[in-house]
């Protein structure tokens, strides 16, 4: 995939690197954030802030791991505020449905040569942008779906994103419902794997 090159959206204009994900070429599980922060653009790895401490332990409660699963954004590389100022604290922000339009063939790419069992959408923004859905994401989330892509069918499960989790800690709780959830859904769906091409990069 050409990720590394892309010049499709404004963002490119402003990254230190793309964030194309990081994980097992063959993981049952892809967990999908938002877009990559100050720290992703500065490592080319997804969830490696104060949120990815977090998103990692989340895994390791259920005996999951950055090896194991693996993880990438709607976007590839650093929505900031004021691209002027990349340094400065404050300055990510959610990414455009202009720059997600732009960026979804690589998601979509992604989804179909990994071919998970299942997907966990991070956040409203992950969470609307697969399931094209304008709904909330308390509404949303903790409700298994199908995610569909021509022949390709995976169960998507919503949650909160960690960095919520961060500003309020109420909401964990419902984040481990939904990792309960995943573990059972691991432990007892068929364990037939498809085979999948390496996921590009
Ligand atoms: N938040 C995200 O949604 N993705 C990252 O990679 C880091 C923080």
């Amino acid at each position: 995939m050409r990720i590394a090159s892309c010049r499709l959206c404004p963002l490119a204009g402003g990254r230190t690197r793309t964030v194309p994900g990081v994980g097992a070429p063959r993981a049952q599980v892809l967990f999908v954030g938002e877009g990559p922060g100050f720290e992703e653009d500065r490592r080319g790895e997804p969830f490696v802030g104060r949120a990815g401490e977090l998103l990692d332990r989340i895994l390791a409660s259920i005996g999951l791991s950055r090896a194991t699963v693996y993880i990438t954004n709607v976007v590839k590389c650093r929505p900031m505020k004021d691209p002027r100022t990349p340094q400065a604290r404050g300055n990510d922000r959610p990414p455009t449905p202009e720059e997600m339009a732009a960026c979804r063939p690589y998601l979509d790419e992604q989804i179909r040569a990994l071919a998970p069992r299942f997907i966990v959408a991070l956040g409203a923004v992950a969470a609307r942008a697969l399931l094209r859905s304008e709904e909330p994401i308390g509404r949303l989330r903790g409700v298994w779906r199908d995610y569909r892509d021509g022949e390709l069918t995976a169960r998507l499960l919503p949650t909160y994103h960690p960095a919520v989790l961060l500003r309020d800690e109420e909401l964990k709780k419902d984040v481990w419902t939904d990792m309960k959830a995943l573990k059972a859904a691991l432990e007892t769906a068929p364990a037939e794997l498809p085979i999948p091409q390496a996921p590009p990069g």
